[in-house]
């Protein structure tokens, strides 16, 4: 046996797990409710530490699969895969906080997670009492962790089962004869170490942590370090255009309907405090300005904040229009808003034509008489 193979599993050199209580919380309560083989991806970090031969991995929270109601109101251009925009949300929120961080802090607190947001892998529900990634989990693992281009060098594969508390133990004692790869030698670092949760008198759910990297090219097992959500860095709650397209094909709707052209439809940090802002800029084909309505991602709790631009701040022959024109724009004028107070069912497009209206007199008012 190759002396690097023996290394790759010793277990002080396999990687520290560590998961956050919430995702945690979410494998046992979907366990309970999912039919098997369906999970969850996992979203996270893989931290490399000097001096290691694995990465340190993180994991800070779970993407449910498309949900067939989010699906179905799927728009733009970011297409139907919402597992898929939920981790966009986030590791855009997450590069912007990596930016502030690096800036605010500058130390080896600030420094430790300064690394690109990943999805570590995935977690699922298996059948019965197999705590074992299937033929099937390993073919999908070891090409992920080769595929150079889409994969990344490891992977962790998490396996919940639901189990009658009688029999919770008798599995463990056979466990490591049935993996390939496994010898008098390795026998200590593959003994099971899951997590056993107790859900009633009768029943259990089983975790069980499962890694694979190009080093040690075949599943090890991982004893889990669990800990309080805050002792990890925090993911932001995902944005309205996301979880509430039913609501973001409306306000697009109902402005086309009025007139406007939908022109960009980014996160951008307008504020300067994350979440990202979600931002529409609209234009009418006969006005004058180009507007840029700025919504937080808990939209419509409340009322965006709009800002105008000169329609030739509008640049051509390319499709980054968003920064040229939000370089130009200024914020309306609060006296331009309507005294009412918002309401959460108002649409973006009613508060816009108000507004639009109220501005141009006060342009009209402001400009010099000739
Ligand atoms: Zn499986």
């Amino acid at each position: 046996m190759n002396k690097y193979y023996n290394l790759a599993l010793n277990r002080a050199q396999l990687p520290r797990l560590t998961l956050s209580q919430r995702v945690i919380d979410k494998i046992v309560a979907n366990a309970l409710t999912y039919p098997t083989e369906t999970g969850e991806n996992l979203v996270g970090l893989a931290v490399n530490i000097p001096g290691r031969i694995e990465p340190d991995m993180y994991v800070l929270d779970t993407i449910a699969p498309d949900d067939s109601a989010v699906r179905r109101g799927a728009y733009f251009e970011q297409g139907d895969d919402v597992q898929g925009e939920i981790f966009n949300w986030y590791a855009d929120n997450w590069e912007e906080f990596r930016e502030r961080r690096r800036h605010s802090y500058g130390n080896a607190i600030g420094a430790k997670w300064d690394v690109p947001l990943a999805n570590v892998g995935d977690w699922h529900k298996h059948p019965g009492t197999l705590t074992h990634p299937s033929g099937g989990d390993f073919e999908t693992a070891y090409q992920h962790v080769f595929d150079d281009k889409e994969g990344e060098p490891q992977i962790l594969v998490i396996l919940a089962t639901v189990w009658d508390r009688a029999y919770a133990n008798a599995d463990e004692s056979v466990d490591p004869e049935t993996l390939i790869g496994i010898t008098e030698h390795t026998k200590e670092i593959d003994k099971p170490r899951p997590l056993k949760i107790p859900i009633t008198d009768d029943t259990l759910v089983r975790i069980d942590f499962w890694y694979m990297s190009r080093k040690t090219r075949r599943f090890v097992r991982l004893a889990p370090i669990v800990t309080e959500d805050s002792l990890l860095p925090n993911l932001p709650p995902v944005s309205w255009h996301v979880t509430n397209q039913d609501r973001l094909r409306k306000e697009l709707e109902s402005l086309t309907e009025d007139g406007y052209k939908v022109l960009r439809l980014q996160g951008f940090n307008a504020d300067n405090v994350p979440p990202l802002e979600i931002c529409l800029q609209v234009l009418r084909m006969t006005g004058k300005y180009v507007y840029t309505i700025v919504t937080k991602a808990t939209y419509p709790a409340e009322r965006p904040v709009i800002r105008y631009a000169p329609i030739e701040s509008i640049p051509d022959n390319t499709p980054h229009i968003f920064a040229p024109i939000w370089a130009q724009s200024q914020p309306v004028p609060e006296d331009c808003y309507p005294t009412d107070p918002w309401q959460p069912d108002s649409l973006m497009v009613d508060l816009l034509r108000m507004v639009e209206v109220k501005l141009k007199q006060k342009l009209v008012e402001k400009a010099p008489a000739k």
